[in-house]
């Protein structure tokens, strides 16, 4: 029994037949290390399953030419000790993919986590069950396991989206989606790669693999606001900055509205500001790089249509200066639709690709539409494109798509994906009604923001949820339907207000109108992670009303 258990005084019977671990989690990314640093804390047994080989989630999956973090290094982090903050240190800005993935084994050797985490196992189903308030998890080799908790850490952007297009199993060379790039690595020196899709995936990867590769195909259907990520060194100075400044920059990006440590609001608006002023600004503020142009130029970019297109046409001015065939650079500017609309990339020399011999753009949108792959290619309206090598750089089910990869089935019997068909809904991102002790970490309807911010916040509060419930005697805790409806309502009204209700006129992931068939629908709070984080621990603060805390019947 663990020292909470022991301390509650007031369970039921129910209480005492007990499950295999106290709290079964999916997912060994960030939020799976997260979850069993806090649930040992808590006194409670955890084992968390990924059907990886390999532990970090997104930093094991999408080994990509090019893949790194978009958030600067230093705070995209687990930041729960102190030790670790000032133990590791980072080489870059932007780490790549195996700098971050170095560190999340750095966290789980120096937490000893490895006993509580068991890879190359899929959860293929979780069920729970009325008569012990346990879930029953099952997987995909039909081993059982029972739990009192059930967490979703499969993150936000994991689960790919392949498009149906025509013949893709037909192609004869490697044809996989970006984020299933051959773990062993895949030569692509000398070859002809076609990247279909243009996001911040291809952003990412076109610079790297055109420097090797014989030639370099995009095909692009939206152009994007492409800016400039700005790489540097971890000099010995800065570092020394950030390890004496730790808790102020963690503090700070739980205090910004998408979790970043940028020195924001500023305290001005584009719209009062004198033209040239804004275009000094502008200019200043973009050699430095990073999604700080738009948060720590002006405060009204992302709300007010003006200043948005202001800066829109900035970002446009320099997609001309920086590709240098001008048939090509309108090719790539994105037209009608606003700045965030869709998530914008951050660049590492994207633009500048285009000006290598190598690397050729294809407008599936308006000039030659994809008809289907064939056996050596891609066949658009107007040319067969030959390729050695098909990369699908085309997005994922954002939010929703890697939860439901799993059958869970709540008290009605109704599954999360039945649930969630046309609207997905949540409490907060972290709770969902009829799913009793049932939580997900950043789940829908949860802002969307620097992503270890957001999933520690998220584990603190399902951390003190299961405390209380623990030190209270309780079996069940069942997530209001109405607290559902009044959330939902409530990011409802804010997104209509934003300019990312936009997004599915672009197909914009962030309302998961990236996928075909499905409708559109409001998957993250605008409100400002800052003002969310808030909200988790108010509802903290008042004893979880959004929550029915049971004991079963002894
Ligand atoms: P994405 O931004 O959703 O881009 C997918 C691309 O595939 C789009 O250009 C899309 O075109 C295209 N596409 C989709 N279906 C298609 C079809 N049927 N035919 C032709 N093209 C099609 O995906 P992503 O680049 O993988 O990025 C997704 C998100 O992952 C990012 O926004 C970001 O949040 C995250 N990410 C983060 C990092 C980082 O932080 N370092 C790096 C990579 C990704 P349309 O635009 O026309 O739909």
């Amino acid at each position: 029994m663990n020292s909470l258990q022991e301390q509650n005084q007031g369970g039921s019977a129910a209480s005492q037949a007990k499950p295999d671990y106290d709290v079964i989690s999916v997912g060994a990314g960030f939020a799976g290390l997260g979850l069993i640093h806090y649930m040992r804390e808590a006194g409670m047994s955890i084992r968390v399953f990924d059907r990886a080989s390999d532990i970090g989630g997104t930093w094991t999956w999408n080994r990509y030419p090019g893949a790194a973090t978009d958030s600067e290094g230093y705070y995209y982090c687990l930041a729960f000790s102190k030790e670790i903050l000032q133990e590791w240190s980072w080489t870059k800005r932007y780490p790549g993919w195996e700098e971050t993935h170095r560190y999340m084994h750095f966290v789980a050797d120096k937490c000893d986590m490895w006993p509580h985490i068991q890879l190359n196992t899929e959860i293929a189903s979780a069920e729970f069950q009325e008569d012990s308030g346990h879930w029953l998890v099952r997987t995909g080799s039909g081993e059982e396991f029972t739990c009192k908790y059930f967490i979703s850490g499969m993150g936000m952007i994991s689960e790919p989206y392949i498009p149906n297009i025509k013949g893709k199993d037909s192609f004869k060379g490697p044809c996989f989606h970006s984020a299933r790039w051959p773990q062993e690595g895949l030569d692509y020196a000398g070859k002809r790669v076609a990247i279909i899709g243009c996001g911040a995936t291809t952003v990412q990867m076109l610079p790297i693999v055109a420097q090797t590769a014989e030639s370099v195909t995009v095909f692009q259907r939206t152009p994007n606001f492409v800016m400039p990520a700005v790489q540097k060194p971890m000099t010995p100075e800065w570092e020394k900055e950030i390890k004496d400044n730790y808790e102020a920059i963690i503090e700070k990006c739980r205090s910004h509205a998408f979790g970043m440590a940028f020195d924001s609001p500023v305290g001005r608006n584009l719209a009062d500001t004198h033209p040239d002023e804004v275009q000094r600004v502008f200019e200043e503020q973009w050699p430095k790089g990073s999604f700080r142009f738009v948060f720590e130029t002006f405060d009204d970019l992302l709300s007010n249509p003006e200043s948005n297109q202001a800066a829109a046409d900035f970002i446009i001015s320099k997609i001309r200066e920086r590709v240098n065939d001008p048939e090509l650079a309108e090719m790539l500017i994105p037209r009608g639709y606003p700045l965030f609309a869709k998530r914008p990339p951050l660049d590492h020399g994207f633009y500048e690709a285009f000006n290598r011999d190598n690397v050729h753009l294809v407008d599936i949108k308006d000039r030659e539409p994809i008809v289907e792959i064939t056996e050596t290619g891609v066949r658009t309206t107007e040319n067969l494109h030959e390729f050695d090598i098909i990369v699908l750089a085309t997005g994922f089910k954002a939010y929703t798509g890697g939860i439901e990869t799993v059958e869970i089935r709540g008290r009605s019997g109704e599954t999360l994906k039945e649930k969630w068909e046309s609207e997905s809904k949540s409490i907060m991102g972290v709770c969902v009604a009829d799913f009793p002790n049932f939580f997900v970490i950043t789940g829908p309807q949860a802002p969307f923001a620097n992503l270890p911010t957001s999933i520690e916040q998220n584990i603190i509060w399902i951390t003190d949820c299961i405390k209380k419930m623990e030190s209270e005697g309780y079996d069940v805790c069942t997530p209001l339907a109405d607290a559902e409806d009044k959330w939902s309502a409530h990011t409802a009204e804010i997104h209509d207000q934003t300019l990312m209700a936009q997004g599915d006129k672009v197909n914009s992931w962030m309302m998961g109108a990236n996928i075909e068939n499905k409708k559109p629908r409001i998957l993250i709070y605008h409100g400002g992670a800052d003002v969310y984080y808030a909200k988790l621990r108010e509802s903290v603060n008042a004893g979880f009303p959004e929550l029915q805390f049971d004991k079963l019947a002894g």
